[in-house]
Order: C-alpha cells, then structure tokens, then sequence
C-alpha cells in the first residue's frame, strides 16, 4: 500500500456532469480511500472559449450529492492552492519556456490565415486535414523555420504566438496503464500541440502535467477518451526532467450506448428516454434543462453503486455494495478492459433495491421533500415514517413515494370504481353498511383485530371476503394498489376509513 497517495478529478466546467465523469471521479474516489490518500478536485478552465458560467458550482453540488468530498479544491482549499487552472495563468508560461530552452518546443507565430492556407496546401485524397507536425513544421512561421534574430525580433516586436511542442519525427513512446498494461504510441502521428496560448494561458496538455507535478499526483484515473493524448503527456513528463515523478496512469473504458457501439451520449438519453447526467443541468446559454439522476428519484447510494458495477466487479456475484464495502473492496485489476454498456432497467434495479434495503429514517428527507415537490407537506415525521416502512418495497424511484403514499394523507378523489361496478350489489352494499358500524363500535383500530373482524362480518354476510377487498381497497385507496388494505386503515385511522367508505357508497348510488 502506498502511503502517499494522491489522486485528483480533473473537469473542464463546460456543462452537465455525465455518469462516465462521476465514475471516473469514483474511481480515484475509491482508490485515494483505499489507499488511505487524498484526493483532489482541480477545475481545469483554462480553455476559455468553453468556460460555461455555473458548471463548477454544479460539479462541486454533484459530488455533494454523492457523497465524494474531495480532501483539497477550490472550495475546501489546501496546501497546493489554488485549485482552479485559471487562477494559477502566471505559473505555467515559465515551464513552456523551460521547454523551448531545451530544444523540446518553439514559438509559432502563424496566424489563423496561415494555418488555413497550409491546411489547403498539403490536404490529400488521403490527408484531408493535415495537422501541424513535423511534416510541415519547417514550412511555417516558428522559430525552427526562422533564423534566431529573426525569432527574437518577432518576440521584442510583441507579435502573437503561441508554444508548441516539437513531437519527435519518429520515436515510440510507451507507459504502462494500470488498466490497459504497456501501451506504445509513434510520436510521428502525433501533431504539435500547442502548450501556451497567445493569450498566455497553458492548454489542457500543458496544465495537466505541470499542475499534476505540482500537486504530486501519483495515480490519474480518467476517460480512455484521454488515452490519444497521452503520449504528449508522457513526453512533457520527460522533457521537463520529472519522469520519476510522473503519475501512473488508468485511463477507464467508455461506458456505452445500451444499444450499438460508442460512447453513451446526451443524445442517446434523450432518445432512448433516461437521463445521462447527475444532476439536472440547465445550460445558461440556451435556458435548456438536461435531466438528471438525482431529480428522476435516484438515491445516490444506488447511483454510485450502479456506477462501480459498469467496468468492475469483486469476483464475486456481489451486486450490492455500500461505499464503504465498495472502499475496502475496490482494486484496479479488477477493472474491465472493455467498455460495459449501460442498462437503465438495471440502474433501476439498483435504485429499487437501495430503497428496499433502507430505513425509514434514511428515506426520511428524501421522502419529505418529493411530497413537499408535489404540494404535500408533512410534519409528523413518525407518521410518515410508517408510511415510508409500509410502502417503500413498492418504490423504484423516490418520486414514487407520491403516488403510493399520497393517499395516506389526502382523501382521494377519484375513485376507480369501474373496476367495482360490474359485480357491486345490494348485499355487497349491506355489508359495507354493516362495516361501516362495526369500525365505529370498535374501541381500538389495529390492523390485525380490524381485518378479524371484517372476515367475520363477511361471513356473517355470507360473502367471501376476497369478494370484498379490491372494493374497499378502491374505497381507500382509490386504485387497485398500496400496501395492505387494514394496514393502509390503521394509519387513516378510524374516521377517515369511514369517511372514503361512506363517500365510496354515495358515488356507486349515483350510477
Ligand atoms: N480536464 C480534462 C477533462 O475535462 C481532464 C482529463 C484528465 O483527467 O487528465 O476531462
């Protein structure tokens, strides 16, 4: 086990978080745990054309939701301050000069119109969009094409550039990924990425690594969408003379549409009817909401559980995890090579199981609040913990603690009594009548003893009592469901069963 652990969620907050990010974040989550490390939340906005306003508080409330803290960030703060790449803009331009010194980099002064034409220039049938790379390096403006003076003077002169970093011609360039084993990348496919915008912010390559070093990560989780990138990363590591301190790498296979091949995208939710955000996303922008998992009625217990299962497994035909179990269990050899596809009937399933196996007391606020959500407040908390006990195992989503438990505290109004009907008479009708005394008489109103009694009336009735339930269930209820029918009365209590009893019989008068 390694002491020093340190491990970082890494966003961009440029919108919704997607179930895959919140698995990566679970993933350095679990291990930085395991390993008794820290783990850190880095807002990685130096891409300013894609910074949206109001995606990192989001991202901050999501792992809130989740239940991942993260030890150091911007919000908690910590020793590697700031945590925010923006804020941290004067620090990386030392490290890209660092590397022009060394031959590793250069300054390229082309402009967008220069890039345009060289991209005309060399397009082939088999080359449509040629990039910037070794094989047209010399043919533009940087300081490998122009003479030192002229670089210099091009410099003093204040004309925009940008840093680059030169790719070796033909070297192979190999790591090995906790997840994937050795991988070998040409650096001759690779282009020259720009590391130092002309506004002097660092890209993502560039800030990564530095800041990675800075913060003495040991171990970066992310999404294999990360993997054609890594050989520039791995290069910057050496050529900044940090090798030794560069963090291992798991770059974690795609999580995939339910049905085909590829990533599970936004638009896939939207076509195949679930959500793949965490959280309700509203963009700024366009006003457009995105739902999320938490708002469909997720417990975030199951939600995280859900995630871990998509690309690991114990070994064993364990489904259910706590996150504790999850923290004490979690290995990365155990992590799928492959991508596992998503399963919104099975993300139920965990959801449904979670709010089997939880108490009254746990369910509790989340409960509240759906009912509050849908204009039912309830203040005594013992009573709707009944509620919750009676009805939970019938609740796949927490917004189905409205429709099974609303009866509970509302008279319902529409009564499905075409489902009563076709074999209501006027001995049924008697007997309700006889009910109807018999509960009034009845000094205590408990379950067990009040469905005795309506056996016994039943039989007094000559009526069998299955004959009687869907009826009073309606009268109650007001549907074919709910938990038991004498349970559902003790908690209506005495008056209110009679209450829905006498109004059922005066709307099956009226037909
Ligand atoms: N900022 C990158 C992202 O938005 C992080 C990739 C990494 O973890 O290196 O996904």
């Amino acid at each position: 086990m390694n002491k020093n652990v340190r491990v970082r969620f890494a966003p961009s907050p440029t919108g919704g978080l997607h179930l895959g990010g919140v698995r990566t974040v679970l993933y350095n989550y679990l291990f930085a745990r395991h390993n008794a490390g820290e783990f850190v939340l880095r807002i990685e906005d130096t891409d300013q054309t894609r910074f949206v306003p109001g995606a990192e508080d989001y991202i901050v409330q999501c792992l809130q939701w989740c239940g991942m803290i993260p030890d150091e960030g911007p919000v908690t703060g910590g020793p590697y301050a700031p945590y925010r790449q923006s804020e941290r803009k004067s620090l990386y331009r030392q490290y890209a000069e660092q590397l022009v010194k060394s031959g590793h980099a250069y300054y390229a002064f082309d402009r967008p119109e220069e890039l345009e034409s060289m991209r005309e220039r060399f397009k082939t049938a088999t080359n449509p969009a040629p990039q910037y790379d070794h094989n047209v390096r010399l043919e533009m403006r940087n300081s490998c094409s122009l003479t030192l003076e002229e670089t210099e003077t091009l410099l003093e002169d204040g004309v925009p550039h940008v840093i680059r970093i030169r790719m070796p011609e033909n070297e192979t360039v190999t790591f090995n990924d906790m997840i994937r084993g050795e991988v070998s990348f040409n650096t001759g496919l690779v282009d020259d990425k720009v590391l130092l915008k002309a506004d002097g912010m660092p890209t993502y390559h560039l800030a990564v690594v530095v800041d990675d070093y800075l913060m003495k990560i040991t171990h970066a989780f992310r999404g294999e969408e990360w993997l054609p990138s890594s050989p520039v990363h791995v290069l910057l590591w050496k050529y900044l003379g940090w090798e030794d301190a560069m963090p291992q790498w798991a770059h974690l296979p795609l999580i995939l549409k339910p049905d085909g091949n590829g990533k599970l995208s936004k638009r896939d939710g939207d076509r195949l009817g679930f959500p793949v955000f965490a959280m309700n996303w509203t963009d700024p922008k366009t006003t457009e909401l995105t739902k999320g998992f938490r708002e469909l009625g997720f417990m975030p217990e199951a939600f995280i559980n859900m995630l871990a299962m998509l690309g690991w497994n114990d070994g064993t035909d364990q489904e259910i995890f706590t996150i504790e179990e999850l923290i004490s269990k979690f290995s990365i050899d155990r992590v799928h090579k492959g991508g596992a596809k998503f399963d919104f009937e099975k993300a139920k399933w965990f959801n449904h199981e979670w709010i089997k196996r939880s108490d009254a007391a746990r369910l509790l606020p989340d409960v509240k609040r759906v009912l509050a959500d849908n204009g039912l407040n309830i203040a005594d908390d013992a009573l709707l913990s009944s509620v919750i006990t009676l009805v939970k195992d019938r609740c796949t989503l927490l917004t189905d603690f409205y429709d099974q438990s609303k009866f509970f505290f509302e008279t319902p109004q529409q009564l499905d009594l075409d489902a009563v009907r076709p074999k209501w008479n006027a001995e049924k009708k008697t007997f309700f009548e006889a009910a109807i005394a018999q509960i009034e008489a009845a000094p205590a109103f408990q379950a067990t003893e009040q469905e005795a009694a309506f056996k016994e009336l039943a039989a007094k009735h000559n009526i069998k009592p299955g004959e009687l339930m869907m009826p009073l269930r309606i009268m109650l209820v007001g549907g074919k469901f709910g938990p038991g029918v004498f349970d559902i009365a003790a908690i209506i209590g005495k008056n209110e069963t009679i209450h829905r009893i006498q109004q059922a019989l005066k709307q099956l008068d009226l037909a």
